[in-house]
């Protein structure tokens, strides 16, 4: 059962600092009473309907007007959260949104924690768990392939694929059982080729869902991409060449993070994540060399590994950079030579060079002049598209959660189909059905804990 919450919350729902508006939410049993005690309109809220906006303004509990504000009523259960709730605009800033919001907090209501809102939206059934997930994700989008994947789960479209998948599992679980009713008569109502044929198709589908995580994880976070080679390469200008190319650096906090920098970027619409291992040393004998454990480091979750090197090295100075790093763990590898600015008559362009017995995309670059550069962010972008990336955003999980569950759906089925295989009874290939549909209900919340739902919500922000 459901416990729900008897007291009321409020937060600011906008960005503090200075901006035109900010707004104010106060959800709770208590909402239209509370924010009456501060509210001063021409009626009181208590007595509007739902879905209207009322102009007035906001005292202190000692009387002082604080600021002239619009307040917004939505009456439970046609409200975000399913109970009734009051959203106050008032003017943006510093000082003001705080000094409205005391005011409520003084009326009556308790500051809300993080996520709290969409937490009660979930306990009074207004939206699932994935789509409650969904709105932490379209918020934190910073591309447009992110905005319509989040949007698309937030529709109901990951909850929908889910619940269809449930309801197979659920049925072959029925059809499983009635058979054991009729075995104990001596007789048989389900062929069992076709359950196992049908528990493949579906076990199928749950992989390729969990399988559209890594473009998912692409679209959230965007394409890894390393940048790492012997100092002095220019790979630091070449980041920089690379950012330029960019129209939008969309990084919120830019700046350093520990041994490297990083930056996210758009390029050709699709975002990408750069890191430049600036200061990381390839000494002579690597091994020795702790620069070396952080550029492997680095290189481990990249998505694409750019290797510099500077044109007139050392021959097989890349291989021996290349040598070091995690280059097998499914990344996909871009060596360029930097600085042919330096060799008269060299051209920048795209080769292929052969590396450790496989082709590798090569370019000739020069991070100075910025010759090249655009055919090194395009080859960037086929890696992309090479990866299996479809134009249908709205197909993809993005949470390493649901990519879980998914995986474990697919491993019960996985258990059920031994189990017919090996002979066992109907009662054993159900027990494993009735699993993976509790895995997959820890997606929408049909099944989930306590625990589960303060990790979630955890990570959302206050007022959402
Ligand atoms: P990092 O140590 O690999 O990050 O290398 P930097 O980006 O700091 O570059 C090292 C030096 O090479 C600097 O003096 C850069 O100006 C120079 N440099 C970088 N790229 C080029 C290039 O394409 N052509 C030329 N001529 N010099 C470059």
């Amino acid at each position: 059962m459901k416990i729900l919450p008897d007291d009321t919350i409020a937060a600011l729902a906008t960005p503090p600092g200075e901006g035109a508006i900010a707004v104010i939410r106060l959800s709770g049993p208590r909402a239209l009473e509370i924010a009456d005690r501060a509210f001063r309109g021409r009626t009181p809220l208590a007595a509007a309907r739902g879905f209207t906006v009322h102009h007035g303004r906001i005292v202190a509990p000692g009387g002082e007007e604080l600021d002239e504000c619009l307040a917004t009523v939505f009456r439970s259960p046609r409200s975000y959260t399913g109970e009734d709730v009051v959203e106050v605009s008032c003017h943006g800033g510093f000082f003001v949104p705080g000094a409205v919001l005391d005011a409520l907090v003084r009326s009556g209501a308790r500051h809300a924690a993080p996520g709290e809102f969409t937490r009660r939206a979930f306990l009074n059934g207004k939206m699932d768990l994935s789509r409650a997930e969904a709105v932490a994700a379209l918020i934190a989008a910073r591309s447009d392939r992110a905005r319509r994947a989040s949007l698309a789960q937030l529709h109901g479209r990951l909850a929908g694929a889910v619940g269809e998948l449930r309801d197979g599992m659920k049925s072959l679980c029925a059809l499983l059982e009635l058979d054991l009713d009729f075995a104990e008569e001596g007789l048989s109502v389900v062929k069992r080729e076709e359950i196992v044929r049908k528990i493949g198709l579906i076990r199928a589908r749950l992989e390729e869902m969990a399988g559209s995580f890594r473009q998912g994880r692409m679209y959230r976070d965007g394409i890894s991409v390393v940048i790492t080679g012997p100092p002095n390469a220019g790979k630091s200008s070449l980041f920089n060449a690379l950012l330029k190319e960019s129209r939008a650096i969309v990084t919120p906090v830019p700046g350093t993070t520990r041994d490297f920098l990083e930056e996210s970027v758009m390029l050709g619409g699709i975002l990408f994540s750069l890191r430049d291992t600036a200061g990381i040393r390839v000494a002579e004998d690597p091994v020795e060399s702790a620069g070396i454990a952080r550029a492997v480091e680095s290189a481990r979750g990249a998505d694409i590994i750019v290797i510099v090197t500077e044109a007139g090295s050392a021959a097989g100075e890349a291989e021996r950079v290349s040598r070091f790093l995690p280059l097998d763990d499914g990344h996909e590898v871009i060596f360029v030579t930097n600085k042919i600015d330096l060799v008269p008559g060299k051209p920048p362009g795209v080769s292929r060079m052969e590396l450790g017995g496989r082709a590798r995309t090569h370019v000739a670059l020069s991070a100075l002049t910025g010759g090249g550069v655009h055919a090194l962010s395009e080859e960037m972008l086929n890696v992309v598209g090479s990866s299996g990336f479809s134009s249908d955003e709205s197909l993809c999980v993005l949470s390493e959660r649901h990519a879980a569950s998914l995986l474990k759906g697919a491993g019960l089925l996985e258990g059920a189909l031994r189990s017919l295989e090996s002979g066992l009874t109907n009662e054993f290939v159900a027990l494993d059905l009735r699993e993976a549909v509790s895995a997959l209900g820890e997606i929408t919340g049909d099944v989930t804990s306590e625990d589960v739902l303060n990790s979630i919500f955890a990570e959302f922000c206050i007022g959402k």
